[in-house]
């Protein structure tokens, strides 16, 4: 079998193993994935949830629940419109700009009069 690099940047030794990576690196590229599946992916909390957060809130001037602009003590975060636990996705469509308060199902009701 013809021995080839491993896939990791900062591995590069030479291996034989059926993967792309050598052994060692295949075990802990696992071990990482299953650990994020377990953590950051359950939660919603990923790649892809960071990426289209950024976006809403580059772009975000008002809390979508209370239609107020942010304050210090109070910032803006990108919540979602449908929850994951809703078959919500992670889709930029699904996010809106919330306040960290409203965010969590508090503001709206200690603004709303
Ligand atoms: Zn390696
Ligand atoms: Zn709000």
């Amino acid at each position: 079998m013809p021995r080839r690099e491993c896939l990791n940047r900062r591995c590069r030794v030479l291996h034989s193993g059926p993967g792309p990576r050598c052994p060692t690196c295949t075990t802990q590229q696992e071990q990482a994935r299953d650990a994020a599946r377990g953590t950051t992916t359950q939660r919603g909390l990923g790649a892809d949830h960071q990426a289209a957060a950024r976006q809403i809130l580059a772009n975000a001037e008002l809390c979508a629940v209370c239609g107020l602009p942010p304050t210090a003590d109070d910032p803006l975060e990108a919540g979602h419109i449908r929850p994951r636990v809703h078959g919500g996705t992670n889709d930029i469509t699904n996010y809106r700009a919330e306040h960290r308060s409203c965010n969590r199902g508090q503001g709206a009701t200690l603004r709303k009069r």
